[in-house]
């Protein structure tokens, strides 16, 4: 009866994974899990700070475009730099809100690095 029970439940499990960034949980099904690692190469990340990849990739300039690895290096760098340097008392939270303020002020100003001479 117990092992029936079990069958069930693994359709739709439910398991708590840590951004490798800034340390958020969340929960995700392994399915969502496996497709963030594939994408990611093998790290899981919040959404927020997937976000934040993509930022870094797009702010490249066109003649030194990164990786999504590398962008994700990078990012990670941000959170690990950011972390040491605020008070212990809620890094994750204010580390969300850094990130927040950061991919806001990437939508307040359009900025391209193609300029007008760019053919
Ligand atoms: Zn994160």
């Amino acid at each position: 009866m117990a092992a029936a029970a079990k069958q069930k439940n693994n359709q739709n499990k439910i398991e708590f994974v840590e951004c490798g960034c800034c340390g958020l949980t969340e929960e995700c099904t392994p399915a969502y899990i496996a497709r963030v690692r594939e994408k990611f190469e093998g790290h899981w990340i919040c959404g927020l700070c997937s976000e934040a990849v993509k930022y870094e990739t797009t702010r490249s300039a066109p003649e030194n475009i990164i990786t999504t690895n590398e962008a994700l290096v990078r990012h990670m760098k941000f959170c690990k730099q950011f972390k040491s340097s605020t008070p212990p008392e809620n890094p994750a939270g204010n580390l969300i809100t850094a990130m927040k303020h950061l991919l806001l002020k990437s939508l307040d100003s359009p900025r391209k690095n193609k300029g007008p001479n760019a053919s």
